[in-house]
């Protein structure tokens, strides 16, 4: 095997950029603790105040387990984003290249046409 430093060099940046994107979403997970999504509205809530009184807009309540799982729903791609998530890029899932979400949910892959 012929020992290529240029193409090592690019593989430690890609690895650089993907330790930093997974340092981001830590903080973005620190950060979701305390503010969630209500499961059933999709109101911003206080994760404190829904498992204890419900939520301020239509009144579901559940348990931590609860919105556990809508959370990882949401993250899956399984439920609309919140707006203010809207502007964020996105793989397309077809032809892998980097799209707005909004446009990819509104118009489909301005690429390939992906439409999901
Ligand atoms: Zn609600
Ligand atoms: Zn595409």
């Amino acid at each position: 095997m012929i020992f290529d430093p240029i193409s090592k060099t690019i593989l430690d940046q890609i690895v650089k950029a993907s330790d930093g994107e997974r340092i981001a979403e830590a903080e973005r997970m620190k950060a979701s603790t305390y503010w969630t999504m209500c499961p059933a509205c999709g109101k911003k809530v206080t994760k404190r105040q829904i498992l204890a009184e419900g939520c301020w807009s239509c009144g579901w309540q559940g348990t931590e387990e609860e919105l556990e799982l809508a959370k990882a729903k949401r993250a899956s791609g399984g439920e609309t984003r919140p707006a203010d998530e809207a502007s964020y890029k996105t793989k397309c899932p077809q032809c892998g290249r980097l799209v707005i979400t909004k446009e990819l949910g509104e118009k489909g892959c301005y690429i390939c046409g992906w439409k999901g």
